[in-house]
């Protein structure tokens, strides 16, 4: 059940990560959905400050390496920022057989980079696999994400971008635990058929956007560079320092839902 669509086009994000769609919803277990932008806003909590998870906390940041905080965005509830960890991860994995085509081969590397990116973030903020799609908090989908259209508004025509290889969406609920929470899940996509360096860089790049850091870097050496490179930088930490101060930030995700 999608409720409220939010569609926001970075503004100089282009090539690689060309227009990530930013998909919001907002839905309800028990009652009526309720749109972000909310008719009933009461129901929502006020937003608060998490503690600093102790993996960001126990960190010693080197602060003369700056930042990029002033290119995150804040969503309809705040900033996104999980209080509950591990974090579970969901990630599509080949059929159990002894198979050795080469389509295969190519769903293996493909689940070998989407591993090694949950193992370089995992430092930062802890991450679990979990096999049960639906106890997932972020999915990782190996799909081409879909080609999203808009209208221009001044020539009345759509536009289609060219093809994605790799996107982000997020989407809200209210968890089935008493009292309900604020939660989000996320979903990425990223598309077969690319390099195991291209999809590497790829997967820790979306993972940064699921784990908060909702905005790009202007330095090529981030791992949130707004575009393609073809490199697959680590995680910096510029990165970090900026993914430290999302967590500082108040967010109405993980807090108690008032109960109508
Ligand atoms: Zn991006």
């Amino acid at each position: 059940m999608q409720v409220g669509w939010l569609s926001k086009r970075l503004k100089r994000a282009r090539n690689f990560y060309l227009g990530l769609v930013v998909v919001a919803s907002l839905f309800f277990a028990i009652g009526n959905p309720l749109s972000v932008t909310a008719e009933n806003p009461s129901s929502l909590p006020p937003p608060k400050v998490h503690p600093l998870p102790p993996s960001l906390a126990k960190l010693s940041p080197d602060l003369k390496a700056g930042d990029y905080f002033d290119q995150i965005q804040s969503t309809p509830v705040g900033y996104l920022i999980w209080s509950e960890f591990p974090i579970k991860v969901y990630l599509d994995r080949p059929p159990e057989k002894d198979d050795s085509s080469a389509s295969y081969r190519r769903f293996q590397q493909w689940t070998e980079a989407v591993l090694q990116a949950i193992a370089d973030w995992n430092v930062y903020l802890p991450l679990r696999e979990v096999k049960d799609i639906q106890q997932a908090d972020i999915l990782i989908q190996r799909l081409e994400p879909p080609l999203g259209r808009k209208i221009d508004p001044a020539t009345g025509r759509i536009e289609i971008p060219r093809a994605r290889t790799a996107q982000t969406r997020y989407q809200f609920y209210s968890t089935k635990t008493d009292p309900p929470l604020l939660s989000t899940r996320m979903t990425i996509q990223i598309k077969p058929g690319l390099s195991p360096t291209a999809t590497l860089a790829a997967i820790r790049h979306e993972l940064g956007h699921a784990l908060g850091i909702w905005g790009h870097s202007p330095v090529e050496a981030d791992v949130l560079f707004y575009s393609q490179t073809k490199k697959s930088p680590p995680i910096s930490t510029r990165d970090v320092n900026t993914l430290i101060r999302i967590y500082q930030q108040s967010t109405q995700l993980g807090w108690p839902l008032a109960k109508s």
